[in-house]
Formats: structure tokens, C-alpha cells, sequence
């Protein structure tokens, strides 16, 4: 007997995972040589599954910047934001972040999950509601969790339902909170944001959009789907993170709301964990000068998106509709998706296993994304090499080439 019995069902599914080939949950690079590329097992790998969206990992300016913070102000910060975490480069870079987004007041936080967790859990209480859509991130999942306010769910991306229950909410006393997210992470679908920001102004909620996917990638300026949609104005938290476009690690909200830096005060995720160090906080705010400053950046991972997307649909690939940097393909079940993931790595590319409950719709998913800084011949390679195990797998057929208009 163990306190680990009750994993016995995950142990041994988790086990045949293993036994089918390498570890997709262990995967541990030898080295990483760029953004695109690193060591596996003592062979190169391309990478083809992170989120490094701008490429901006091994940027020179911001290595500069990391390694400067790190010679004159340490290792780490040892202490909360509200005790002795904060330096003037995280008030500097709340700063920023508050000028990017033209709003009031920015926190930011150790990693988007914590944001997530920490303005969840402390903006709505247990006489609010808070209605977010089924296929929410986890960090929303569990920033529901901690919080004491009543949640309800929506179908995922059907405003009509949002309506719905906005609806049979009427009368009701507390305040409502709508959260949804720029990019959704597993399928690369965007929210309908233009109809969401009008139900939440006819019925009087706060709305709330986590651009973890779309900062840098999404809008003019790279500040996600609000901007695109030209719904800022009805937006009124923004949570992000550095870990994907900003290549390093945090996560932040702004906000408009008067009084927001009260949340200093309440927010036990923000509160009871150490801060940042000063080197993740300066290269985070030279990667944010830089999506500022390089539009290019953002075309570039345009042009890749649009060149893997199409590629692979082109070959007969199940890749959805919608053309973002987190492209993935559905495979028929469980025991295909592990073989073609398998066959890939052993062939030099690394992508996302993406399996049930983790997914959408229970799917099993190959999930690539795609980054400014891959070569049109990096993009190739990898379609390549998808196109030989599909067609060894017989996930697509030669024959079965559909007809692109
Ligand atoms: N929100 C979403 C939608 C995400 O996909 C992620 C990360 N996968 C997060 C929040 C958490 O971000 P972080 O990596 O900074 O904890």
C-alpha cells in the first residue's frame, strides 16, 4: 500500500505510453543551439513544437540585457513583490506593459499560469459568477479553483450560449466575469471576440481575454485578438505571458480599472511567491521593445503559419480551419498519434503529443507551432518528413489528395 495507489490508472497508462517509444512527457534536450533547433539524444532535432512565436530566445540584445541584470543585480530576488521582490526594472517593465496595452495599471506576476490563478481566484467572489469557455486553459481551470465564486461554462466559442446564461443570470445579484482566450492553445482557434465584447456590454459584465498565443502574433501593433478585432475598449483585463512570444518567463494583466494595485494586497499568487529575477525582467522587457519595434517579426510567423498550414492541408492533413502559428493535426486515435509522434522524433523533429483529457473534443493531436525565426527550408523539411510517416501510417493517401481551391 501507497499513498500513490490512487495513480494506479494513470501509472499504467502512462507506462504503455512509455513502452510505445520515447517519453513524450519526458523529453529532456541535450542542449537547445537556437530557436529553431537543438540536441536530442546526440542527434539534432528541429524544433517544431514550442511557443517561441518571435524566435526571440537567443536574440542578442536581449541575452545582453539578461546577462547584465544578472552581473549587477544577482541570481534572484529572494523575496515577494511585496516584500523585498520588487526592483525598479519590475516597476519598469509594469510600466511598459501598461504603456504597450495604453492602460492604467499593470501586475505583473512569476509565470501567466500564477496570473491566471491569482486574478481569477481574487477579481470574482462567492457572490460573482464567473463564465468561461469550456475549453479553457488550465491555469483558468485552477484560477477558478482557488477563487469561491460560481462558475459556469459555456460551449466553447458560441456566443449564443454565453448569451444564454448571461441570460438566466438576470436579476441575479454580484458581478459577472466573461473569460475567454485570444488563441486557444491546442487547436490555434480564435475567439469570436467582436460578438462576445457586444453580449458583455448589453449585459453589463466584465470581460476578461488571456493573449498568452496572441501577444506578438495577433493585431498592428502585436497586442493580440482585442486589438485585431478592434475590441479593446470592451477588454477590460488583459493576462498574459513572457513565456511564448517574449521568449523568457512571467505573466502579467492590465487593466483600466481604478484602484486595480489593490490586487497587490489580495492576490495570494501574487503575494506568497517569490518574484521574478532581474535577468528574466530584462530580457523580458527588451523582447517587449523588440515586438514593438520588428512588424517584420510578425509577418514573417505569418508567412510561416500560412506556409505550414497549407503545406500539410494540401497533403490531406486534418489541420482546421484556421490559419495561426499553432498548427495541429488530428489523427484517428490514440495508438496512430503515438506512433507518428515517435516516428517523427526519431526522425529529427520534435512536435507536441497533445492526447486526451488534455484536448478539445477528446482529440489526439499532433500540435506544431510555428515560430518568425524557422527558415522557409526548416518549414519544408518538416513537411516532408510529416508527409513519409503519414503516408507509412497511412494517415493520408496519395490518392486521397484533396482538391484545394
Ligand atoms: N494561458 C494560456 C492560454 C496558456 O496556454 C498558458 C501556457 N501554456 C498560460 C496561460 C500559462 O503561461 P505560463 O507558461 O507563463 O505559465
Amino acid at each position: 500500500m501507497s499513498i500513490l495507489d490512487k495513480f494506479a490508472p494513470l501509472q499504467a497508462a502512462y507506462s504503455s505510453l512509455k513502452e510505445q517509444g520515447f517519453d513524450p512527457f519526458g523529453i529532456s534536450f541535450d542542449s537547445i543551439t537556437s530557436a529553431t533547433e537543438g540536441v536530442f539524444q546526440g542527434r539534432s532535432i528541429l524544433l517544431m513544437g514550442t511557443n517561441n512565436y518571435l524566435g526571440l530566445t537567443f536574440d542578442p540584445a536581449c541575452i545582453d540585457r539578461a546577462v547584465d541584470a544578472l552581473t549587477r543585480y544577482g541570481t534572484g530576488t529572494t523575496g515577494s513583490r511585496i516584500a523585498n521582490g520588487t526592483y525598479v526594472q519590475h516597476s519598469a517593465l509594469e510600466a511598459a506593459l501598461a504603456d504597450f496595452y495604453g492602460r492604467d495599471h499593470a501586475m505583473v506576476f512569476s509565470t501567466g499560469y500564477q496570473a491566471n490563478l491569482g486574478i481569477l481566484s481574487t477579481l470574482v467572489g462567492k457572490d460573482d459568477h464567473l463564465i468561461i469557455d469550456a475549453d479553457s486553459h488550465a491555469s483558468i481551470y485552477d484560477g477558478v479553483r482557488l477563487g469561491n465564486a460560481q462558475v459556469l461554462r459555456f460551449r466553447h466559442n458560441d456566443p449564443n450560449d454565453l448569451y444564454k446564461r448571461l441570460k438566466r443570470l438576470e436579476g441575479v445579484p454580484g458581478d459577472r466575469l466573461i473569460v475567454v482566450e485570444g488563441i486557444y492553445s491546442m487547436l490555434g482557434d480564435k475567439a469570436p471576440l467582436a460578438e462576445i465584447a457586444a453580449i458583455k456590454r448589453e449585459m453589463g459584465a466584465y470581460l476578461l481575454v488571456d493573449e498568452a498565443h496572441s501577444l506578438g502574433v495577433l493585431g498592428e501593433g502585436g497586442r493580440g485578438l482585442a486589438e485585431e478585432v478592434g475590441v479593446d475598449a470592451d477588454v477590460d483585463f488583459i493576462v498574459g505571458t513572457f513565456s511564448k512570444s517574449l521568449g523568457t518567463v512571467g505573466g502579467f494583466c492590465v487593466s483600466n480599472i481604478p484602484d486595480f494595485d489593490v490586487l497587490r494586497v489580495a492576490c495570494r499568487p501574487y503575494m506568497f511567491t517569490a518574484s521574478l529575477p532581474p535577468s528574466s525582467i530584462a530580457s523580458s522587457l527588451e523582447a517587449l521593445n523588440q515586438l514593438r519595434q520588428r512588424p517584420a517579426l510578425r509577418q514573417r510567423l505569418r508567412d510561416n503559419s500560412e506556409h505550414l498550414h497549407a503545406g500539410l492541408r494540401a497533403l490531406g492533413f486534418q489541420v482546421g480551419p484556421t490559419v495561426s502559428p499553432i498548427v495541429s493535426i488530428a489523427l484517428p486515435d490514440q495508438a496512430t498519434a503515438i506512433a507518428f509522434w515517435n516516428k517523427l522524433l526519431a526522425a529529427g523533429i520534435y512536435l507536441n503529443l497533445s492526447l486526451p483529457p488534455a484536448t478539445p473534443n477528446n482529440l489526439c493531436l499532433l500540435r506544431s507551432s510555428i515560430s518568425a525565426a524557422h527558415t522557409p527550408a526548416q518549414i519544408d523539411r518538416a513537411i516532408d518528413i510529416i508527409e513519409t510517416v503519414g503516408l507509412e501510417l497511412g494517415v493520408i493517401s496519395p490518392s486521397e489528395r484533396p482538391v484545394l481551391v
